[in-house]
């Protein structure tokens, strides 16, 4: 799975942070150094002066007395050196007895020009700023070495960078933990509407995502889903008029042929191949006018419009009905269908529960090899009265049972062969709902299947 925004976003802060941290605190730590370098630079240089314009006038007395005037104790040297490194006075650190002189700024010091050097002095190898300058004293050349440690600048710098270490990392975590929540308050309405539009199926196309109160690109993203919605709508309104209108155009011309092809199977002047022709026409028309009935019904649910008119129903007369326009179907296939059970009566839609009972005989039947039987039977039960029409077929693999009622679906396109049209459980799904019962099937592969309809059992 892909990094979410929220945490994207938060390392991206924190990233950018970071460089940032990094940039300025190098340019930080290099700008201080420098400005304390700088002033070490201009004491040893003014140091410098005052004591050789000392030395010079008054020799080694006040070569002293200056320094100690303007050389800070502790961590400053001041020597006078003749040409061959000796040093001839030294005032100040113990590393004062020792020349302090880099051989090219020596030699430069005594050709006359002034130097300032950075050295290593001492057992620790500490960095001083040194200045060699050339002084004369009574016609001898001489170098005066001043020098001042550096420690004072490494020591600030230190503390900088130790201050610096533990402040960007806290500001670090900070940066993230804000990022984070920022991150997550923005995202906030989009989960919302995320989990809205996860509810919103086609069976409830009227729905709406609430509309966020700030009118931001977010609140312009959950009007521009709603806006979709709305066409959505329409367009499925649309196409399930366009289905009722056109099963409802169907049913006519279909009845038309079904009374003229009766009225042809009456005369006896038909020969058997031609009678045979009629009787096989009539039969694909009663499962033409099944198949309008069933997308009108479909169409009717969908557009909220399925009325139920009820009225005081005998299950196994209801059973009788919707079998008998099947047997000539079912003897055709060699089926046997038997009809059995209690007597038992509820309140129900006589046409609805015709229709939802020739769904399970007529998939019954064509799923039933020949020489097997289909068995109708009605019972009643727990405040519940129903119907069970069970076959042994092939069955229905347990994947399949979960799907078996939506619409559209085929368990097994190659066994349907390429006949049925995928809609037949579900209307008998959508009846049951209608009527506020169910529908369930039993099945075990390769043994048959047990299709029920069960209903409230209503008093009269
Ligand atoms: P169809 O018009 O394809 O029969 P249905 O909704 O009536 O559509 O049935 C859906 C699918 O359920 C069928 O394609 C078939 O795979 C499976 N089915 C339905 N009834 C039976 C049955 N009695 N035995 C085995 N499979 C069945």
């Amino acid at each position: 799975m892909r990094m979410p925004i929220r945490a994207r976003l938060t390392v991206w802060y924190a990233v950018l942070l970071a460089a940032i941290v990094v940039a300025l605190s190098t340019f930080l730590v290099l700008q201080l150094r420098d400005d304390l370098e700088g002033t070490v630079n201009r004491e040893v240089r003014a140091a410098s002066a005052q004591i050789a314009r000392g030395y010079a006038k008054e020799g080694a007395q006040d070569f002293r007395d200056v320094s100690r005037t303007v050389l800070p104790t502790g961590s400053s040297a001041a020597q006078v050196l003749t040409p061959d490194r000796r040093v001839l006075v030294g005032y100040g650190d113990l590393l004062a007895r020792r020349p302090i002189a880099p051989p090219q700024a020596f030699a430069d010091a005594l050709l006359g020009d002034t130097r300032m050097v950075t050295v290593r002095l001492g057992p620790n190898d500490r960095r001083f700023r040194a200045m060699l300058r050339p002084v004369e004293r009574r016609g001898r050349d001489r170098v005066l070495v001043v020098a001042e440690s550096l420690r004072h600048v490494e020591e600030s710098v230190h503390q900088v960078l130790v201050l610096l270490l533990l402040a960007g990392p806290a500001a670090l975590g900070a940066t993230a933990l804000g990022g984070w929540w920022l991150a997550r308050k923005a995202l906030l309405p989009v989960d919302r509407m995320t989990s809205q539009a996860k509810e919103i199926g086609i069976d409830r196309l009227h729905e709406r995502i609430a509309l966020p109160r700030a009118q931001d690109e977010i609140g312009h993203l959950a009007e521009t889903l709603n806006a979709m919605l709305d066409r959505l709508e329409q367009g499925v309104e649309e196409k399930h008029r366009l289905v009722a209108d056109a099963a409802h155009e169907l049913r006519t011309p279909l009845a038309a042929m079904r009374a003229e092809l009766d009225v042809s199977l009456l005369g006896d002047y038909l020969s058997p191949a031609g009678r045979e022709v009629l009787e096989s026409t009539r039969e694909e028309v009663d499962r033409m006018s099944r198949i309008v009935d069933n997308l009108l019904t479909l169409a009717r649910v969908d557009e909220g419009r399925l009325a139920l008119l009820t009225t005081r129903v005998n299950l196994n007369e209801a059973i009788e009905a919707a079998a008998r326009p099947l047997r000539p179907l079912a003897t055709a296939k060699q089926v046997r269908i038997e009809l059995d059970g209690q007597s038992c009566a509820t309140r129900a839609d006589p046409q609805r529960l015709h229709q939802a009972l020739t769904n399970f005989i007529e998939n019954a039947i064509k799923f039933t090899q020949a020489g097997g039987e289909v068995s109708v039977t009605a019972w009643r039960r727990n405040g519940e009265v129903g119907i069970t029409v069970a076959d042994n077929g092939p069955g229905i693999p347990p994947e399949a049972r979960t799907h078996i009622f939506d619409r559209f679906y085929r368990a097994d396109r190659a066994r349907s062969r390429g006949s049925g049209s995928g809609l037949g459980l579900a209307i008998c799904r959508e009846i049951a709902d209608a009527h506020g019962g169910r529908v369930w099937v039993e099945s075990e592969e390769g043994r048959g299947s047990a299709f029920s309809l069960a209903l409230p059992r209503t008093r009269n």
